[in-house]
């Protein structure tokens, strides 16, 4: 679990103070910030450069890949003659991922890709921070950070992957565009889905999901809180749906989102919901409310994505998702294989 959170309008503002007393001498802090915030001048000049310390800008555009954080440890290993102090990231979940990541390579030997599985992290990872900017992963307080690799989408799973300190400042989240804060607050309301109705569900797991997945209804079904009330609520929903699956596992969306993802590049949160829209037999009446949160709000949920695949595309996007056996296991049960076929799989991809 994460040790160390602050919550709050204007927390972010508490960064130099927190992390001051990590510094080592002539080891930087290195700053991994989303780039979307490369003008922002509130989210910048509120970073606390000193000495030697870095900004990095990382584009969110795609989803972190092992070779991206290889090349960025790589780089800093290069740049600097000692092991930075801390690695803190501002972003979503992609920028929070990748400075999990790095924090990790930058004590662990070898690449990235050979730590994606569970448990595999030998070493402490360097001193890591994660400051949301946008709500629903779950990354900011979650034991994977989720990378492509050359053969699999797939987290590195491990104790030393949470953060060792969060900023959690629901003011960094305003000007977030609507459709995206839809799909990853999404990504949250799955993720409490999946858990309440899993077959791993206990009474940790149900306790956060439930709470989440009420915040979630206050946000997106009732809609009758201010914009600065959802966002705070959001990014406690977030922080809860997290928990939820850290003590459980998410379902059939993200074994499906991970396999359209793998294939044509679709980013989590829309492909969480172009899977969930089609879930009805599954999930039931939660599609259902997902269908009309998405009309409330006049989002636009792409379709026909699996159209144009050729046979070769498709069977990977179906042996990608049928390789993320815990998720089918907590989804429909240790039979899971003789429902899920490869052909009950294909035709729900079609529907996509
Ligand atoms: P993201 O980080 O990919 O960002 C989505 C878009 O929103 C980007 O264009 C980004 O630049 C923009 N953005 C972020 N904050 C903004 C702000 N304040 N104002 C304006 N624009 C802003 O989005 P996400 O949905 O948070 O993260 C998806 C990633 O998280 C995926 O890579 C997924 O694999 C990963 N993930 C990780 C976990 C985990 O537990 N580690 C769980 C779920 C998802
Ligand atoms: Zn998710």
């Amino acid at each position: 679990m994460v040790p160390k959170v602050v919550f709050g309008k204007g927390s972010y503002e508490q960064l130099a103070e927190i992390i001051k007393p990590q510094r080592k001498s002539k080891a930087p802090f290195v700053f991994i910030v989303d780039d979307v915030f490369k003008e922002s001048n509130e989210v910048i000049d509120k970073i606390p450069l000193n000495f030697n310390d870095k900004i990095l800008y990382v584009s969110a555009d795609e989803e972190p890949k092992t070779k991206q954080i290889d090349e960025i440890v790589q780089n800093l290993k290069s740049e600097f003659n000692y092991t930075p102090s801390g690695i803190i990231g501002i972003g979503g979940g992609s920028i929070l991922d990748v400075t999990k990541a790095v924090s990790i390579m930058l004590t662990n030997p070898g690449n990235a890709r050979d730590y994606q599985g569970w448990d595999l992290v030998k070493k402490k990872a360097v001193y890591h921070v994660g400051i949301p900017t946008i709500s629903g992963t779950g990354s900011e307080v979650s034991r994977t950070t989720v990378l492509t690799g050359p053969t699999k989408k797939l987290g590195i799973n491990s104790d030393f992957t949470p953060f060792d300190q969060v900023i959690l400042d629901p003011d960094l989240t305003i000007g977030v565009p609507k459709d995206q804060w839809f799909y990853t607050g999404m990504d949250c309301f799955i993720h409490c889905v999946e858990s309440l109705n899993g077959t791993f569900l206990n009474a940790f797991s149900e306790s956060y999901g439930e709470k989440a997945y009420d915040l979630c209804k206050e946000i997106f079904v009732e809609n009758k809180i201010s914009e600065e009330e959802k966002r705070g609520k959001l990014m406690m929903a977030s922080w809860h749906g997290g928990m939820s699956i850290a003590y459980s596992q998410v379902g059939i969306a993200h074994a499906m989102s991970y396999g359209l993802s793998y294939v044509l590049g679709t980013k989590h949160g829309i492909g969480n919901c172009i899977v969930f829209n089609q879930l009805e037999k599954y999930y039931g009446e939660d599609v259902v409310l997902f269908k009309e949160m998405v009309e409330r709000f006049d989002i636009t949920i792409p379709k026909n994505v699996c159209g144009n695949l050729s046979e070769i595309q498709m069977n990977t996007m179906i042996d990608v998702a049928l390789g993320l056996v815990p998720l089918w296991e907590n989804a429909l049960g240790k039979d899971w294989e003789s429902i899920m076929t490869r052909d009950v799989l294909k035709a729900l991809y079609l529907k996509m």
